[in-house]
C-alpha cells in the first residue's frame, strides 16, 4: 500500500507540474484528490491493514495529500500568471503604428464669399439680418414698390406656392422686414445674405442662387456714401488696385439706381476677353432707397435717406476665383471643390 501511495504521489506530482492550463489542473485535482480520486480509493482499503500499519499509512496519505495540494496551488498560481501575461501581451497597443489619415474638406467657394463679405461689412459696422425663404407677395414685391401690375415683376419670374406666397426672388424683403422691426431707429446698417429662387436655368443662371443685400438708413445719407462703401468692399474683396464705376440703371426700389462695375483684374482696365474688351465687370446693383420703400419700412422720407445694394454671391465667386461655369458650384465634384 505504501508503494501504491508513493506511485500515485510521483505520478500526480509530475502531472500537476506539467498541467498547461487551469482546466487541465482542475481535472487532475479531481483525478487524484477528489472524493472518487485515486488517493481516496487507496485509503478505502485501509481496513485490510493491521492495527500497527494503519496510523503510519494514514499519516503518509495525509502528507501526500498536503504535498500534492501545495504543488497544485503553486501550479495554479503560475498558470494564472501566464494567462494574465498572455492576455496583456495580446491586448498591448502598438503605439508605433501610424494613425489613420483624416481627409479634411474645404469651404465651398460660395460659403467663402459669404463669410468674407460678412467680415468686410461687419468691419464697417453693419449687422447681419436674415429672413424667411418662403415669402409673401407683399414683402417680396409690394413693399418694395413693385405693385401687382408692375412690369418689372416679369424680370423675376417666380415659384409661387399660392397666388400670395412664393419663394423669395431676392433678399430685399429682409430689408423691409428689418425696417419694420427697427423703425424709426437710426442708423440702420444691415447686410442680408441668403438663398433666393427664380425660374432660370442655364450656364449663367440657376433656379436657386445666393444674394447679399445691404441697406443703410440714416440722416443725410448720400450717393457718395454708397460709392465709398462699395469701393471699400470691392478693394477688400478683389484687391486694393481695383476701381469701381457707377452706371445709371433702373430698379423699382431705388431712385436713382446704379449698376456697379469693377475694373477688370486680368487686363487692369485695358480691355480683354474676360471683360468683353470694356475693362469693366458688372458686380452688383444699387441705388438710393425709394421714398415709397422707406414709407413701407416705417421711415419718414423727409427725415432720413438711405442706400441699398444687392449682389449675386455666385457672380462674385466666379469673378474672384476665375470660375467660368456657374453649374460647377452645384455639382459637388470634389476635384473642383478641393481647389478652394
Ligand atoms: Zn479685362
Amino acid at each position: 500500500m505504501r508503494q501504491e501511495l508513493e506511485k500515485i504521489k510521483a505520478e500526480a506530482a509530475n502531472n500537476l507540474k506539467m498541467a498547461e492550463c487551469v482546466d487541465n489542473l482542475n481535472n487532475l485535482k479531481v483525478k487524484y484528490l477528489g472524493k472518487k480520486g485515486e488517493l481516496t480509493s487507496v485509503l478505502r482499503g485501509m481496513g485490510k491493514l493491521s492495527e500497527e500499519e494503519r496510523p503510519i499509512i494514514g499519516q503518509l496519505a495525509n502528507e501526500i495529500r498536503d504535498e500534492l495540494n501545495l504543488i497544485l496551488d503553486k501550479q495554479l498560481k503560475v498558470l494564472k500568471e501566464n494567462e494574465l501575461n498572455t492576455k496583456l501581451a495580446e491586448e498591448t497597443i502598438d503605439v508605433t503604428l501610424t494613425g489613420k489619415d483624416f481627409a479634411f474638406g474645404s469651404k465651398h467657394p460660395i460659403t467663402k464669399v459669404i463669410d468674407e463679405t460678412k467680415q468686410i461689412f461687419m468691419g464697417l459696422g453693419f449687422e447681419i439680418a436674415e429672413g424667411p425663404e418662403i415669402e409673401t407677395d407683399y414683402y417680396n414685391f409690394e413693399a418694395l414698390n413693385l405693385p401687382k401690375d408692375h412690369p418689372a415683376r416679369d424680370m423675376q419670374d417666380s415659384f409661387y406656392i399660392t397666388p400670395d406666397v412664393l419663394l423669395r426672388t431676392h433678399t430685399s424683403p429682409v430689408q423691409v422686414r428689418t425696417m419694420n422691426k427697427k423703425a424709426p431707429a437710426i442708423p440702420l446698417k444691415i447686410i442680408c445674405p441668403g438663398k433666393v429662387y427664380r425660374k432660370d436655368d442655364d450656364a449663367t443662371h440657376s433656379p436657386m442662387f445666393h444674394q447679399i443685400e445691404g441697406l443703410v438708413i440714416d440722416k443725410n445719407i448720400k450717393m457718395s456714401d454708397l460709392k465709398g462703401v462699395l469701393l471699400n468692399f470691392a478693394r477688400q474683396m478683389f484687391g486694393t488696385e481695383r476701381e469701381i464705376r457707377l452706371r445709371p440703371s433702373f430698379f423699382p426700389f431705388t431712385e436713382p439706381s446704379a449698376e456697379v462695375d469693377i475694373s477688370c483684374g486680368l487686363c487692369e482696365g485695358k480691355g480683354c476677353r474676360a471683360c468683353s474688351h470694356t475693362g469693366w465687370l458688372e458686380i452688383l446693383g444699387s441705388g438710393m432707397v425709394h421714398p415709397n420703400v422707406l414709407k413701407f419700412g416705417g421711415y419718414d422720407p423727409n427725415e432720413v435717406t438711405g442706400f441699398a445694394f444687392g449682389m449675386g454671391v455666385e457672380r462674385i465667386a466666379m469673378l474672384k476665383y476665375g470660375i467660368n461655369d456657374l453649374r460647377l458650384m452645384y455639382e459637388n465634384d470634389i476635384r473642383f471643390l478641393r481647389q478652394f
